[in-house]
């Protein structure tokens, strides 16, 4: 095997130890492999491994990367071994004049942190005729520098956000204060946990809402301990 196939062979098996020692279903945690970093060919070799869920976190780069990727899936639209389609998700601080280029390409949105920006998803999408899946960034850590509305705005928002037609609240994402200190980084993601459940409990967005995104190479087997649906996993790939 190739030093990506390894890679991505130890991340899987990562999770799934991590499942085991949670209770959980390997199947309720789904990665997100974030690209940023990547070369155009380590990108197409990951797809070829059967990656179809990717990242990125600006949308210049977005744009970019899923033209080249678009072409990649063409050019090998007979290949069975190459999957048909990636979706890609926009999981860094989104402008709002970067929503209406942004909601053409990406399958997800996990960084709504404002009001103004909720709207103008939703607004931009009743133009395109669509309805857009979208995570609301809460801010469990504390940091002041972080994106995400802070944990004591959050069920205002949600019960906002679930009037805005061409948006589906589909959950939360959030990011881990950037320590190396464990006990910290778990108790942010057991917060976050609890927010959601919170929501949950509240019954503002129904069933649909039930996606946690947290998790990245430093401290995604920590997440599926607390419970997260999503994992954006970089640097542990693409090294
Ligand atoms: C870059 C990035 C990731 C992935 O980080 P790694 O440490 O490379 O796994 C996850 N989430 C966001 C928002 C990012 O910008």
């Amino acid at each position: 095997m190739n030093a990506l196939a390894d890679r991505l062979k130890q991340v899987q098996d990562s999770i799934a130890a991590a499942c085991q020692r949670a209770g959980r279903s390997e199947k309720s945690v789904q990665m997100v492999v974030v690209t940023k970093t990547a070369p155009l060919e380590a990108i197409q070799e990951v797809i070829r491994l059967g990656c179809t869920e990717l990242g990125e976190n600006r949308m210049q780069h977005l744009k970019q990367v899923s033209d080249d990727i678009d072409v990649f899936l063409k050019e090998h639209a007979d290949d069975p071994a190459i999957p048909n389609a990636v979706h890609w998700h926009m999981i860094g601080h989104l402008q709002r004049n970067k929503v209406k280029p942004t909601l053409k390409i990406c399958r997800m949105i996990h960084s709504v942190d404002t009001l103004r920006l909720a709207e103008e998803i939703n607004t931009e999408a009743y133009k395109q005729g669509m309805r857009v899946d979208v995570l609301l960034q809460v801010n469990c850590s504390g940091e002041a520098q972080k994106y995400g509305v802070p944990v004591g705005a959050a069920i205002h928002l949600t019960e906002q956000m679930a009037t805005m037609p061409h948006l589906r609240l589909i959950g939360l994402m959030t990011m881990a204060p950037l320590t190396l200190d464990k006990d910290r980084v778990r108790a942010s993601f057991a917060r976050a946990r609890e927010v959601f459940e919170d929501i949950r409990a509240e019954k503002i967005v129904g069933a649909k809402f039930k996606h946690l995104s947290m998790g990245m190479s430093q401290d995604y087997e920590i997440a599926v301990e607390e419970g997260a649906t999503l994992l954006r996993i970089g640097s542990a790939l693409f090294a």
